[in-house]
Formats: structure tokens, sequence, C-alpha cells
């Protein structure tokens, strides 16, 4: 009966012991899973700490300040034009007392009737009158330029249409032949080399009309704004006797200061 008591005992310890040695390796295998956790975690965190350093990272930063400055250049660029176009509007209104309303200078230019010249001085302004005998209606400028002035060889530097349009047919500083034979007051002669020639387009038997009075006094202020102009005169003032033109012109109608 002393044995048996004493293997159950024995056993009994046995179980102990191995129940005492199994708990602590599972509290080792919790320990290292909770130290793994731990670890993971400690991981976890080191990784989000990586990530939020990668976020905030110089290059980064420099991406971020690069889209910040872009933002800042876009903004001032902005700025800028808005700015440019305030000037530009301002520019505008202080443009418009020296170029007319509607006035307007269309260039068409001709190939015939003037000579190159490069340094010529300008102080006359000759006024003339030329309408289309050729075809049907007068007035017609195509037939006046292409039909008339062509096939003579001759041109104005401008001609006013009788709606009041001004082209322009040779450039100011080009000697066009308008004047022929002729002399100003102070006695020079071959007006062409220092005068620039307006034609106006009417008949004999009719006057400018007040259209062409408005675009022929456009014309002479920006002429003489940019040309110290000594003399405006008729055509039939520089060579009288030949020329009666400009027809029914009314000097009183534009003022030449
Ligand atoms: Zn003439």
């Amino acid at each position: 009966m002393k044995i048996f008591s004493l293997i159950i005992f024995f056993g009994v310890f046995l179980a102990g012991l191995f129940f005492a040695f199994k708990k602590d390796i599972w509290k080792a295998e919790k320990k290292e899973i909770i130290l793994n956790y731990a670890e993971e975690k400690k991981i976890s965190e080191s990784v989000l700490k990586k990530q939020t350093k990668e976020e905030a990272n110089p290059e980064n930063l420099d991406e971020i300040n690069k889209k910040e400055e872009k933002t800042k250049e876009e903004i001032e660029i902005n700025q800028k034009e808005s700015k440019n176009s305030i000037d530009d509007s301002s520019q505008k209104k202080e443009e418009t007392p020296d170029s007319s309303q509607d006035f307007e200078i269309k260039n068409r230019l001709v190939s015939w009737g003037y000579s190159i010249s490069q340094n010529r001085s300008i102080d006359t302004i000759i006024l003339h009158s030329s309408y289309n005998a050729v075809g049907d209606d007068p007035h017609n400028l195509d037939d006046i330029i292409e039909r008339e002035y062509k096939p003579a060889g001759v041109s104005p530097h401008y001609i006013i249409s009788r709606e009041g349009k001004v082209y322009r047919l040779v450039e100011d500083k080009n000697i066009a032949y308008h004047a022929g034979v002729s002399q100003v007051p102070d006695g020079r002669k071959n007006v062409n080399d220092f005068s620039l020639g307006i034609e106006i387009v009417n008949t004999g038997k009719e006057s400018p009309n007040s259209a062409q009075y408005k675009s022929i006094q456009n014309l002479l202020d920006y002429l003489k704004n940019k040309y110290k102009i000594k003399y405006i005169l008729g055509h039939s003032d520089i060579a009288s006797g030949r020329k009666t033109d400009p027809w029914n012109f009314d000097w009183g109608k534009i003022n030449k200061k």
C-alpha cells in the first residue's frame, strides 16, 4: 500500500512538473508571441515613421516646394497679365485721341508711279481730284487705280474714296508721280521730290462729300503730326494754267494748321 501511494504521489509530482514546465513553455511562447507582436508593432511603427519621413523627406519637400513655387509663379503671371491688360487698355485710351475713331489707312500699295527714296525730307502736301472716266461708275476705285493711273505710270501717295476711306498707294518715303511740272511759292521746283500727294475721288461736276472732308482732315492731321509741313496746297496752286484740281474744293472746310 505504501508503494502504491508513493507511485501516485510521484505520478502527481511528475504531472505537476510536466504542467509547470508546459506552462513555462506556453508562457515563453506567449512572451515570444507578445515580443514578436511588439516587434511587429515596432517594425510597423518604424515603417510608419519611415513612411511619414518619406512623405516629409527633402525630395518630396522639394516637389511640394516646386508645386508651391509653380502656383506662386502662375499667380504672379496671372497678376502680370491682368496688369498688362490694364496697361494695354490705358495705352489704348491714350492712343484714341491720335488715331481718330473711324480714321484708318488701308494699304493698297502699287508697283508703278513712283521712284524709291531713302531719306528725302517732306514739307509739302498737294491735294488733287480724280474720277473714273473709263467705266460707268465715276467713283470706281479699281478703275481709277488700275485703268487710269497704271497705264499712265502715275500715282498719289493716298487716295480718298467717295465713302471717305483712305488708301495708301505709295509709301511716304518714296517719290510718287502726282504733281508733274510744278513749283511751290518759295520757288522750289520738282514738287514731287519733297511732297505727299492726296487724290480725292470726285468729278468736276461735284464737290467732295462730308465723309471725304472728314477723312482729308484726319489724314492731314496725321501727316502734320509726322512731318514738319510748310505747305498744304492744291495741284492748281503749283501748276497754274496747266491744272485745275482739286475741283470744287472748299478750303474753308479744312484746318491747315
Ligand atoms: Zn492733280
